[in-house]
């Protein structure tokens, strides 16, 4: 079986062609700023074991011309990775926002359609790309069945306790104001990987998973079902991000606009493109953070700080979640890269069965790995994430009927 990942942003197309039976990549790409002059895709074709890069920068007008683009990279003699994009037998959709209703992948029809039109109003900027993500596939492989994987259905198992805001109950029941988190595709997928990597049932196993990218959030999980998670309404509360403040005072945007006379848009540009490691130091990119840090910038080593501190509570408050814990893991960008990140937030935990082997920590490995010392209490790993692979997983699994 074949399958088509793609994940559309509002100018950009991100996918991947996996071949399931042989467990491979054929191919991957991105194309972006879709509708400007100045357009590029590139592109990656596995053939032979070898990498084969294509870079094409030309004007794409619009998601079907760009997704056009790619059946012609993905078919072109010589280099294409099939023959016919009726090769493709299914195409599975990363959709951010499901909402309650979706707790798990489903097949695409116009009801579905409707229903993540329905959430476009929790998710404004990435729900409607997705859905011309999903109406262009619909169109370029009529014969492939269309699945959606959404970003917030592994934390519908989170409890009223955890997913509920102290507001009026009516802004839940009428206008469904709660905590609904993000990156589920990804805490789904490490949290298996890690039972997996272990050797245990994940039904046995109380895991806190911490998901480090440019985004970031963390995710509490008992028997492989999440019990609460970082992000809430919106993917900005919860860790400190690249350009995201996560948790703050919820009066802070009133403090802004009395003191400062800032409006609502000044002030959501404030908290989510001008907060976070930007905000503290100037740089979002953990690596320029790091390097900033060694190099004596005191404001760096701050945010690295506040950074840290920020999981590192946030550790303790799913430990208290969970009342045990199995395995501590890190994923993503900065949680499968930066060793010193990791130390950061374990530092001071042993107490609590937390630790650290500082060779294991910075010995260089691909695959999934312990970091934590002989005996410990508490598996600390780190675990590679893959949302790419879960969705054509999930989208197999799907079309088998559940196997
Ligand atoms: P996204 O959320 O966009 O998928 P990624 O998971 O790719 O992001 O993570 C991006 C982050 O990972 C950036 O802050 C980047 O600096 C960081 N990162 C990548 N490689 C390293 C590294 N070797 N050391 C420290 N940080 C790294």
């Amino acid at each position: 079986m074949r399958i088509l990942v793609i994940n559309t942003g509002s100018s950009s197309i991100k996918y991947q062609l996996f071949d399931m039976e042989r467990a491979v990549i054929l191919a991957s790409g991105l194309a972006e700023r879709i509708g400007e002059e100045q357009s590029s895709l590139r592109h990656k074709a596995f053939i032979d074991g070898q990498e084969r890069l294509g870079q094409y920068d030309r004007a794409i007008a619009d998601h079907h011309q760009g997704l056009d683009l790619i059946v012609e990279l993905l078919t072109a003699p010589g280099v294409g990775v099939i023959t016919h994009k009726s090769d493709i037998d299914a195409v599975g959709h990363r959709v951010v926002h499901g909402g309650e209703r979706f707790k798990a992948p489903c097949l695409i029809d116009e009801a579905v359609i409707a229903a993540i039109e329905e959430n476009a109003a929790l998710a404004p900027l990435h729900n409607p790309p997705n859905l011309v993500g999903v109406r262009v596939a619909r169109q370029i492989f009529p014969q492939a069945a269309q699945v959606a994987v959404f970003d917030t259905a592994f934390h519908q198992t989170i409890p009223a306790e955890a997913f509920l805001y102290a507001l009026p109950y009516e802004l839940y029941q009428k206008h469904r104001v709660r905590r609904y988190g993000f990156h589920g595709t990804s805490h789904w997928y490490v949290t298996e990987q890690t039972a997996l990597f272990l050797g245990r049932p994940v039904e046995e196993l109380d895991i806190i998973t911490v998901h480090l990218g440019n985004g970031a959030s963390m995710a509490a999980v008992r028997g492989g079902r999440c019990i609460d998670t970082t992000m809430g309404l919106t993917p900005l509360e919860g860790l400190v991000m690249g350009t995201r403040s996560g948790d703050v005072d919820p009066a802070l945007p009133f403090f802004l606009a009395d003191q400062l006379g800032l409006g609502l848009k000044d002030i959501d540009r404030l908290l989510n493109k001008e907060s976070g490691l930007k905000g503290l130091c100037g740089h979002n990119d953990m690596r320029q953070v790091i390097e900033a840090s060694h190099n004596g910038d005191e404001k760096a080593a701050t945010a690295l700080a506040v950074y840290a501190y920020r999981i590192k509570k946030y550790i303790g408050a799913y430990l208290a979640a969970l009342g045990r814990l199995d395995a501590l893991v890190f994923t993503a960008g900065i949680g499968e890269n930066a060793p010193q990140v990791r130390e950061l937030c374990c530092r001071g935990l042993e107490g609590l069965g937390i630790a650290i082997d500082p060779a294991r920590n910075l010995a260089p490995n691909h695959g999934p790995r312990l970091i934590s010392p002989e005996g410990a209490l508490v598996q600390v790993l780190v675990t590679p994430t893959n949302e790419e692979l879960k969705i054509a997983q999930e989208t197999r699994k799907l079309l088998n009927g559940g196997r």
